[in-house]
């Protein structure tokens, strides 16, 4: 019985694998927990007069996108709730039919554009010199689009070559909160996850290449929201 249990629990580690081939966050590490939000406070009426006036901030992030589907319908969401989100494209998806707009509008509506490499490699498994192109080509096709420096980026699968901050002047972005939102698909089980685990300063981690990831962030927003977050691009909650 427990053999049979421990065979069932390899047949879901391999759907997950081969589903990782294609969306692939499975490989996350979670990002570890900043200094506690307050402890730079010299005194606590000083924490408290500032947390009265200050609401909670909280990071959506967005994954291997453009969507030429999927991104429109998120944006919209996006600016009917007044949240700035972050989003981490895939250079080649940019140079697919009909993206460049939608990049274009994702800067003109105040979100932060960051680079997920060109073809999503895992920069630890290529050269240097591919790491760099990779990088690099993905910068020029977001550039090219805003005219403005990319200064995030999130490395697939979560990993990175800290030697590559000397070369290239772009700051990795892990996350706190994976939902594992393309493995499950189902918008109920992202959206608990999510809301359940959420805390001043997460970096939330999502996909907006599935029709369920985009419902459930407008839902996930909609309730932290109503908790009293307020949405930040995560360039504020790194450079704070
Ligand atoms: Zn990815």
């Amino acid at each position: 019985m427990r053999l049979k249990r421990m065979m069932q629990g390899a047949g879901f580690v391999y759907v997950l694998l081969l589903l990782g081939a294609v969306c692939p966050s499975l490989f996350t590490r979670n990002q570890t927990e900043e200094e506690a939000p307050g402890t730079a406070y010299a005194n606590a009426s000083a924490y408290v007069a500032d947390a009265m006036t200050e609401k909670p901030k909280i990071a959506i992030t967005f994954d291997d996108g453009p969507s030429t589907v999927f991104t429109p319908q998120l944006l919209d969401g996006l600016k009917e709730r007044g949240v700035k989100a972050t989003f981490f494209l895939i250079g080649q998806n940019i140079e697919k039919e009909g993206a460049s707009e939608i990049v274009k509008r994702m800067y003109d509506e105040g979100h932060l554009i960051g680079n997920h490499t060109y073809h999503h490699v895992e920069i630890t498994k290529v050269s240097n010199e591919q790491a760099y192109q990779e990088i690099m080509l993905t910068n020029e096709a977001i550039q090219n689009i805003t005219g403005e420096e990319v200064q995030f980026m999130r490395p697939p699968f979560g990993l990175w070559q800290k030697a590559l901050e000397q070369k290239i002047h772009v700051l990795p972005v892990m996350w706190s909160i994976d939902p594992l939102d393309w493995a499950t698909e189902n918008v109920d089980e992202i959206v608990n996850k999510v809301v359940t685990e959420a805390q001043e300063n997460d970096i939330i981690l999502l996909h907006d290449c599935y029709d369920s990831s985009v419902k459930a962030a407008l839902r996930i927003i909609d309730l932290l929201q109503a908790e009293g977050y307020e949405f930040v691009t995560v360039d504020e909650l790194m450079l704070d």
